[in-house]
């Protein structure tokens, strides 16, 4: 028998597995002792930190939970097709999300970009490599003058042009032969005058296809289904914010055909504006068991759960003399209690900029945010317990500016 000692050795002279344990993912999952006793982080110098803030690709977003971790290993020990396995995943998670057609990309925004050369392209695979050259392809989408907040790049990464509307007059008016799609910012609802069904209705007349970017709408979990039932041709999610997924997943979800398309610009197909949005094996198979554990998962539980947690932290908050905390549930988008901490800067002599940086500079170090004169919290991406840390910490901190 081949030695504790022997194997170890030999595992770590493959690339492979070395790089797969240097991204830390194996030690939450069990793996040996030996294998994990390395601090891979303090290694490089990296500092890691409490996440106060929320799903931010900058704070690498969320925490996997061991079940997709267990799932990417899993994936890692056999080769298999990636088509085949984009194939039965896509059709998986159709059936778990009642849609027509889904696939993983490689992220919300990697969705939208697929999606994009895919209604400019259909099937047609000569027009496939001509992308981002648009010559005898459509060329427009339009989106709502209040919708852009620079997710839309991804659109303009296949060459097309952002049309920008306020009202349905303009709407009607920018339509033309050259327009590809109507895309559509799910945060932006109550910014656009322009609302879903209307939108939905416009696109259904002139037989254009409607893109919903609901990149960080999970919960409420019926988010995920909503949007295709309300009739948007195309529906996509980030699969490493709340649902857990890897970091660099997402979900399209909708019309086969459409999602057919822009599925030929993904890929292991070279040749293409996708080529470079892979999503390996193991996180297409962590995405789907992500999702799975997320439809499964006790919501109102884990609600009450982060409604405590910010409670705490609101009362700690608010105990300082000059501090005033207020809870709220952002309506759509990271819709989870949230806390907006201000203060009487005659007190509490310092800004919300400074605040964070004591935090962020503190021990344990943790990232918050905000504006100019406040601390935003959420308590979600936080590991249990961590919310009484926070608690105390942000109550030095604003009791230390204020005795100063
Ligand atoms: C986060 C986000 C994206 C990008 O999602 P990724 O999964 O990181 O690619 C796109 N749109 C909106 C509105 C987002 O919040």
């Amino acid at each position: 028998m081949i030695s504790r000692r022997k194997l170890l050795k030999s595992l770590s002279s493959l690339p492979m597995v070395g790089g797969l344990f240097g991204t830390g993912l194996v030690a939450s999952a069990g793996t040996p002792a030996a294998v994990v006793t390395r601090d891979y982080f303090k290694e490089l110098g990296v500092r890691t930190f409490i996440n106060a803030a929320g799903t931010y690709t900058a704070m690498t977003a969320s925490q996997m939970p061991p079940e997709v971790l267990d799932a990417i290993q899993y994936a890692t020990g056999d080769y298999v097709n990636l088509d085949d396995l984009q194939d039965k995943v896509g059709e998986r998670i159709a059936e778990l999300l009642h849609c027509e057609y889904a696939t993983v990309s490689a992220g919300c925004a990697s969705a939208i970009t697929l999606a994009t050369a895919g209604v400019l392209s259909g099937l047609d695979k000569d027009k496939v490599a001509q992308i981002p050259d648009l010559t005898g392809l459509k060329s427009e989408v339009i989106l709502q003058k209040s919708h852009e907040i620079g997710y839309a790049h991804a659109i303009r990464n296949c060459g097309v042009e952002l049309i920008f509307v306020e009202t349905r007059k303009e709407l009607d008016k920018a339509i033309s032969d050259k327009t590809a799609m109507l895309w559509f910012l799910n945060a932006g609802i109550n910014d656009g005058e322009i609302k879903y069904d209307e939108w939905i209705e416009v696109g259904k007349k002139h037989g254009i296809p409607t893109f919903i970017d609901c990149a960080a709408d999970v919960p409420p979990v019926e988010n995920l289904w909503k949007y295709t039932k309300m009739g948007f041709d195309l529906v996509a999610f980030s699969g490493g914010k709340g649902l857990r997924g890897p970091q660099s997943a997402g979900l399209l979800l909708g019309k086969k055909e459409l999602i057919q398309a822009a599925r030929l610009h993904a890929p292991p197909r070279g040749n293409t504006v996708g080529r470079g949005m892979k999503v390996n094996k193991e996180e297409i198979l962590g995405m789907l068991v992500a999702l799975e554990l997320y439809l499964t998962k006790d919501h109102e539980k884990e609600w009450k759960l982060w409604e405590s947690q910010i409670q705490l932290i609101h009362d700690a908050a608010a105990s300082v003399d000059g501090v005033t905390a207020e809870i709220h549930v952002p309506e759509i988008a990271n819709h989870v209690p949230s806390l907006n901490v201000t203060w009487d800067q005659n007190k509490v002599k310092i800004d919300g900029e400074e605040a964070r940086a004591r935090l962020r500079d503190g021990h344990p170090s943790i990232q918050t945010v905000g504006g100019k004169d406040s601390l935003g919290i959420t308590s979600w991406m936080m590991q249990p317990g961590q919310e009484r840390i926070v608690a105390r910490r942000v109550k030095e901190v604003l009791e230390e500016a204020g005795s100063s």
